[in-house]
């Protein structure tokens, strides 16, 4: 049996801070609909104490998401804290999420504090939010970073305090892989009666290691991943949800950890907040980037159009992706410019080919992209115009039958 991995999905807190992702209340309502969809195990709704709005946010969203945790954030202060157990109150699920930093650089240059202030305010604030809710996370903001020794005994205070959830994020994205799994496995064998507690993992990308030590830190027994979608976030970002959840999908030989993830409503949940926020994602963005399943190299569309899994290891269908895998540019062969012209409807003959793909490549060369209405005119005035005068350079291609051989719709060899 596969290790559930709960996906703690901070789109609305940690992805929403990010410049330019800052989204209306009601807007953060279609997306939590979207993330309970999903299936989503904790929706982290927001940041009460940071403004009226987001407070409100994240009371409507408790009051209407019914089937997740809907979790809110708050620093060790008590006017924080009663402004969360406020905003959770109408869940039918509510955590209190509470956090403090515990490294030295932290504690000196931003809190101005000593470890035992920080101790003794983490243990405070566990406390009051356990008298309002059984569901408490603590987080030990920059733990990555923390002293090891100071580390253990602030988790150890806080799960004799109430803690549920311990979540030790890698904050400023520093972290290695190796490095986390040790750190977590490190931590879960020295505080007592760590196995009574979930721990968490919380991954930046400034190293474009965020997803990679998310996996880490799960095979270093971090059963909850915090994750966006689209690994929007602070700075270069949180790690993303599409990437982990297809990471175990794609790799359950050597990621035996299940989520409660619908995959096919990965790509709609990642469009319906490009749409909201107005960023779109890279082109080359794994898994929902507009090139993720797309191939315009000719020996990969002939790979491709022999058995899809030549070149693709999911299906663009998994993740509810749109499927256009061949795009035509000047990389493209005679067999894929052949393939889009019987999707177009246009039975080209083989001496028609030669001219049309000669005619497409010119405009490729200028243009990067051949788009539809670009085949249509050159087949048509290929067939009104004069007969060809030479095959062009066609490196890639090879003499095959299987264009014809096709579904016309499709390029399923039963992956
Ligand atoms: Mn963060």
């Amino acid at each position: 049996m596969a290790q559930h991995v709960r996906i703690f999905d901070t789109t609305l807190r940690d992805g929403e801070q990010a410049p330019g992702f800052s989204l209306r209340p009601a807007e953060k309502i279609l997306l939590a609909r979207q993330l309970d969809a999903l299936g989503v195990d904790i929706i982290e709704a927001g940041f009460p104490i940071a403004s009226p709005a987001d407070a409100e946010a994240v009371r409507q969203i408790a009051q209407d998401v019914r089937r997740p945790i809907i979790a809110c954030l708050a620093r060790c202060h008590r006017a924080d804290l009663e402004k969360a157990v406020e905003a959770i109150q109408p869940a039918e699920r509510g955590r209190i999420h509470t956090f403090i930093a515990t490294s030295d650089l932290h504690l000196q240059a931003k809190l101005r504090m000593t470890r035992e202030q920080c101790l003794e305010a983490a243990i405070d604030a566990v406390r009051y939010a356990r008298q309002h809710t059984s569901d408490v996370q603590f987080s030990a903001e920059d733990a990555t970073r923390s002293d090891v020794d100071f580390l253990c005994r602030v988790v150890e205070a806080v799960i004799k305090a109430g803690a549920t959830t311990i979540n030790l994020p890698d904050t400023v994205g520093y972290a290695t892989p190796d490095e986390i799994r040790d750190f977590f496995t490190t931590i879960r064998t020295r505080v007592p009666h760590s196995d009574e507690v979930v721990f968490s993992t919380h991954c930046h990308d400034d190293l474009g290691l965020a997803v990679a030590n998310s996996l880490a830190a799960v095979q270093g027994g971090a059963y909850q991943v915090e994750c966006t979608v689209n690994g929007i976030g602070e700075r270069a970002g949180n790690a993303s949800l599409e990437e982990i959840v297809m990471a175990f999908t794609v790799r359950q030989d050597c990621l035996p950890y299940s989520t409660g993830v619908d995959t096919r409503l990965i790509y709609p949940s990642s469009e319906m907040l490009t749409r909201l926020t107005g960023e779109s994602v890279q082109a080359n963005k794994a898994i929902v980037g507009r090139n993720a399943f797309a191939h315009e190299a000719g020996i990969h569309q002939d790979g491709m159009m022999k058995d899809r899994r030549t070149y693709e290891i999911m299906r663009a269908e998994d993740v509810g992706a749109p499927w256009n895998p061949l795009v035509l540019g000047k990389h493209s062969g005679r067999h894929a410019v052949q393939h889009r012209c019987r999707e177009l409807g246009l039975q080209v003959e083989a001496g028609e080919l030669i001219e049309v793909y000669r005619a497409l490549m010119v405009i490729a060369d200028e243009r990067k992209i051949i788009t539809d209405s670009d085949v249509t005119a050159v087949v048509s005035s290929v067939r009104s115009g004069p007969s060809p005068r030479h095959e062009p350079v066609d490196p890639f291609d090879t003499p095959s039958t299987t264009v014809s051989a096709m579904h016309p719709s499709g390029y399923g060899h039963g992956v």
